[in-house]
């Protein structure tokens, strides 16, 4: 085993040997050329992840619903980046359209590595106005679509070859949750179920796979800036209320959960499975007590 000695002299050999450049290339991450579908991704969280996979120089399968001119621009961005891809329009939650989005990843890069499950929709109203059609909509698309999703990458990653005992996957799944897979949410019961319900779907999946060399984790924003929350962000009056609810003191961007998101995609994060990962400013902290107590 090494010792913390023995890591900080490997560091400095490198420093050593390579220049500060190829340096950076090497301590980048093992991403360039990699395959990552992300589902959602002309716009928002899933847009921001897809561009910054695309800075690693992989190739991205940029996943979209309707808007075919965010997709398009998602991916200019790759390119110019230097990573490579292709825009895809798929449902998340018709089997059909996913399959058939996995058959034409294969085609182009022979199979994936990462799956950004991000896709998600809020269809807000208070409990006794809620109608079937928004509790299923929610439901359909956060969840079936996040399973549907999932499930193709399983398939594909377990005919991938053994990498035994090295510290790095096979596959890798990130499902893109919520803070509100452990804070009840008044008004939102249908999107807080869909988040809570990916909690265990990512866990108990982790638990199946994990002896398959695939890992499985999610990552819960707080309040991110994006189209789905523009009237409180963009709003300030409203924007003041919200930041009440986050101790760091800002609204996140997505760039912040693409950060967390190529870290977790990395070898760099071998040993991590089965988790949930909190990029919120603090606000699964309870805020509410900080002056409270
Ligand atoms: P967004 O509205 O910009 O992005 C959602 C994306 O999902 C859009 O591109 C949309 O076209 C796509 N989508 C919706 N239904 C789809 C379907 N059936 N098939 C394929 N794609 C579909 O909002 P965002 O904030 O970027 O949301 C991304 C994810 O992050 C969601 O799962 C959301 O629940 C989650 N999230 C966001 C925040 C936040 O504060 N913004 C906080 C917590 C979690």
């Amino acid at each position: 085993m090494n010792s913390g000695n023995e890591y900080a002299n490997e560091h400095s050999a490198l420093a050593s040997v390579y220049s500060p450049n190829q340096r950076s290339r090497i301590m980048k991450n093992n991403l360039q050329k990699k395959t990552i579908l992300v589902t959602g991704a002309s716009s928002g969280i899933g847009q921001g992840i897809a561009i910054r996979f695309g800075q690693q120089g992989a190739n991205v399968v940029v996943n979209y619903h309707s808007d075919e001119e965010g997709a398009k621009s998602t991916l200019d961005k790759i390119n110019a980046a230097g990573g490579d891809g292709f825009i895809y329009q798929a449902d998340v939650s018709s089997e059909e359209e996913v399959k058939g989005m996995y058959e034409e990843a294969v085609k182009k890069y022979g199979s994936i590595d990462v799956l950004i499950n991000n896709a998600g929709i809020q269809k807000d109203s208070s409990f006794s106005e809620m109608t079937l059609d928004e509790w299923n909509g929610v439901i359909k698309t956060n969840l079936t679509g996040q399973f549907l999703c999932a499930r193709e990458a399983i398939r594909l990653f377990v005919q991938k070859p053994d990498v035994g005992n090295e510290a790095k996957a096979k596959g890798n799944i990130i499902f893109i949750s919520s803070v509100h897979d452990i804070i009840p949410w008044a008004g939102h019961v249908n999107y807080a179920s869909s988040k809570g319900g990916i909690s265990m779907l990512m866990k108990s999946l982790a638990l199946e796979v994990a002896q398959k060399k695939i890992r499985v984790n999610c990552i819960s924003p707080g309040a991110i800036a994006t189209d789905i929350n523009d009237d409180v962000w963009k709003d300030e009056q409203k924007k003041a209320e919200l930041l009440k609810l986050i101790p760091y003191k800002r609204i996140g961007q997505p760039e912040d959960i693409a950060k967390t998101a190529v870290w977790l995609a990395s070898d760099e994060s071998d040993y991590i499975t089965g988790t949930t990962i909190y990029v919120d400013g603090g606000m699964t902290l309870y805020p509410g007590f900080l002056e409270n107590g």
